[in-house]
This record gives C-alpha cells, sequence and structure tokens, in this order.
C-alpha cells in the first residue's frame, strides 16, 4: 500500500473541509485546538495503472495548516504523528507532501526516529523530490517550444539551484536537455560555487540579475509573499516554472509572453475517483496530483519499497530515468500550458 501526507492551503480551508468530512468537533475549534489534533487517515483508495495493474493507498491529513509554521514544536510533532500513523496503518511507502517534507528536512526530523512506542523506519517514506525534479524537467522540455523558445539557445534560470530539486534539475539540464547557459541563483554563495564547479558550468547570478536575461526561469524555492518583481523588465516570450509551493508566481507575473506553468504537477490517464485532491485545490482534483505524492504510487506499482528519494542532493540521473520511465508506463504525464489552458475553458 502507498500512503499521502499532506495537509490544507490554510487555517480557514482546514476548517471548511473538516466540517465537510463530518468533524464537527475539531472544526469548530481555534488554531490551538487544532495544534493539538492528531493526524487523520481520510481516505482509503484503489489506482489502475495504464498497465492493469491495481494498488491500493491512503491519505491522511497532518492536521498541520501554514499558519502553524511558525510553532516549532507544534509543525514537528505534526509531521511525526503523521508519519507515525502511516507506519501503524503497516503502509509500505508514504510520500511526504506540502509543507512536511520541509518541515522535515529543515527541522532535522532525522534525529527524531522514536515516537512514543514506535521507531519510524524510514525506508518506508520518501520526499517524492525525484520524480518532482524530473517532472519540472519534462515541463520545461515540452513547453518551451511551444511559447517559441529553443531551448538549445536559451538561458534557462533555475532559482533554487542548490536545493534537492534544484540541484538535480540543473544535471539534468545540463547533462540531458543541453541548453545554451544556466544562470545559477540562490542566496548562499559557497553552495552555488560547489554545484558550478559539479557541473562544470553555469553562471552564478542574483535573482534581479538572471530575470531580464533567461528565457525560461524554474522556480524551486519558496520565495518570500513580499517578492516584488517587475514583470516588464522579463523577456518575450518567458517561460516560467513556478516549483515552488505554495504555487503563487501567477498572482506576481503577468504580461504579454510571460506564461507561468504550475510546476510539479502531474495528470494521470483517467478519472481516480478520490476526494484528497480537492484538499490541495487540483484544478482537475480527480486526475491531477503533485509529482511528489505520485512518486509513492509509482514505488508502489513497482514494488520498490524504500526511500527512494532522501536527504539532500543525493538525486541521480540514473533516479530520474527510472522514475521517469515509470511514469509514463504507468499512465502519468506532466501537466503542461496546453492543459492549462484547456482546464481553464472547460
Ligand atoms: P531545498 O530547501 O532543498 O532548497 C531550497 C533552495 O532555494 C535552495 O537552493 C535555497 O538556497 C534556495 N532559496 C531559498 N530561499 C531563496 C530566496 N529567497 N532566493 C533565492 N533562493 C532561495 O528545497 P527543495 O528542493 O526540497 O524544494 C524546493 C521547493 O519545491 C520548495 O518550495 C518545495 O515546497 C517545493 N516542492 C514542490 C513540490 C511539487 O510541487 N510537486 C514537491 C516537493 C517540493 P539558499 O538558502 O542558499 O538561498
Amino acid at each position: 500500500m502507498f500512503g499521502l501526507i499532506g495537509h490544507s492551503t490554510s487555517f480557514k480551508d482546514a476548517r471548511r473541509k473538516a466540517m465537510e468530512l463530518g468533524y464537527d468537533h475539531i472544526a469548530e475549534g481555534d488554531l490551538d485546538v487544532w495544534c493539538t489534533a492528531p493526524p487523520q487517515l481520510v481516505e482509503y483508495v484503489k489506482v489502475n495503472s495504464a498497465t492493469g495493474k491495481t494498488i491500493e493507498g491512503a491519505y491522511i491529513d497532518s492536521c498541520f495548516v501554514p499558519e502553524m509554521l511558525s510553532r516549532f514544536k507544534t509543525a514537528r510533532r505534526k509531521v511525526l504523528n503523521a508519519m507515525e500513523l502511516a507506519q501503524k496503518k503497516g503502509i509500505n511507502i508514504t510520500a511526504l507532501g506540502g509543507f512536511t517534507s520541509i518541515i522535515f528536512e529543515n527541522f532535522n526530523l532525522l534525529q527524531n526516529k522514536q515516537v512514543r512506542n514506535t521507531t519510524l523506519d524510514w525506508e518506508r517514506f520518501t520526499t517524492g523530490n525525484t520524480h518532482t525534479a524530473w517532472v519540472i524537467c519534462r515541463q520545461l522540455e515540452k513547453n518551451a517550444p511551444l511559447v517559441g523558445i529553443d531551448l538549445k539557445k536559451a538561458k534557462v534560470a533555475v532559482v533554487g539551484a542548490t536545493g534537492d530539486i534544484g540541484s538535480a534539475v540543473c544535471r539534468w539540464l545540463s547533462q540531458r536537455t543541453g541548453v545554451a547557459e544556466l544562470l545559477l541563483v540562490a542566496r548562499q554563495q559557497k553552495p552555488l560555487q560547489e554545484l558550478q564547479s559539479e557541473l562544470n558550468g553555469g553562471s552564478i547570478c542574483s535573482l534581479e540579475e538572471a530575470l531580464p536575461s533567461a528565457d525560461a526561469v524554474i522556480w524551486v524555492a519558496s520565495m518570500p509573499k513580499t517578492l516584488e518583481i517587475d514583470s516588464s523588465k522579463l523577456k518575450n516570450p518567458c517561460l516560467m516554472i513556478d516549483g515552488g509551493y505554495p504555487k503563487n508566481l501567477d498572482e506576481k507575473f503577468s504580461g504579454e509572453g510571460i506564461h507561468v506553468l504550475k510546476g510539479g504537477i502531474v495528470e494521470f490517464f483517467k478519472d481516480i475517483g478520490w476526494s484528497m485532491m480537492e484538499l490541495a485545490e487540483m484544478e482537475r482534483p480527480q486526475r491531477e496530483m503533485f509529482a511528489c505524492f505520485a512518486e509513492a504510487m509509482l514505488l508502489e506499482f513497482e514494488e520498490c519499497h524504500t526511500n527512494f528519494s532522501w536527504g539532500r542532493n543525493n538525486i541521480t540521473l540514473e533516479k530520474m530515468d527510472f522514475i521517469g520511465k515509470a511514469s509514463v508506463k504507468h499512465g502519468f504525464s506532466a501537466v503542461g500550458l496546453k492543459t492549462q489552458i484547456q482546464a481553464a475553458v472547460v
């Protein structure tokens, strides 16, 4: 069985969803009540691959909401409790979705293997970042030509280049796609220099330097809400792939020739018959999901029960090849500009 650990996008949303699901006692509580609420296994689902194989899965709502991010102990407890529940339910491989993988890494939860009487078995969990990185690269490769960008002549900026997903994207774009120039953007200089030497190329830039010269920009960093960007300084055409969480770039960029694509989202070849992606506010919740969630499904389909994506900067091209091949085989495709336009019309 595969598992997905997720959360609502806001406290307001979480209360509304809890009411709909019949958890009235929690729904009516204030944020302090929610801080003590245990994780809930809200749904079981069966998924049929394009190959005909059927697997079973479960969605666990961690009862975390982004308003709790500043409460370190609460955020930590929410993620560990949800992982404990997944393990107790006997789930083979569970993806940490949304902020839960960020909390796991940034709060160094590897040190917290013991949750009450359960010893967490890391082999049962994956961040899903390998599939996310592969999907983002495919989104660039497929959609750049659609808006008139020739990647062989293009400058591609990766914002968050030194991160787990960003570094994998840079490896792929320099070795597989072969873009004309990679612009590497992050705040700390030392990891940028290490990445540049690993890639044997790429230019280290500030965000202000990169944006006006980039034909395509891949965002794989959670950017501050206060970030102000002058869209008039961007190239025309310019393809923006919003791979961060939450996905809010379309609020910041608009204008002639600027194309914003939701990054790291995949579409399954048929309706799944679940309600869990309505919680994640997907445009087509019966088919669309975060690529990190889909990674848990793919590992279950492939009977690859291991923490496939784990730790930082361990994503190899071989792992991306494996998960990419499985993704296509079982019926997933990366969401593209065309799909987004169609969804808006329907
Ligand atoms: P990491 O923490 O490994 O990397 C974050 C990167 O962003 C680092 O390079 C960091 O470098 C950089 N960064 C952070 N803040 C800024 C800033 N203000 N300006 C420029 N660079 C910045 O994160 P991951 O690679 O695991 O995840 C990246 C993003 O992708 C996250 O937002 C995550 O939520 C999202 N994600 C999306 C998924 C999906 O949509 N399917 C699935 C999984 C993750 P430095 O600190 O030096 O600036």
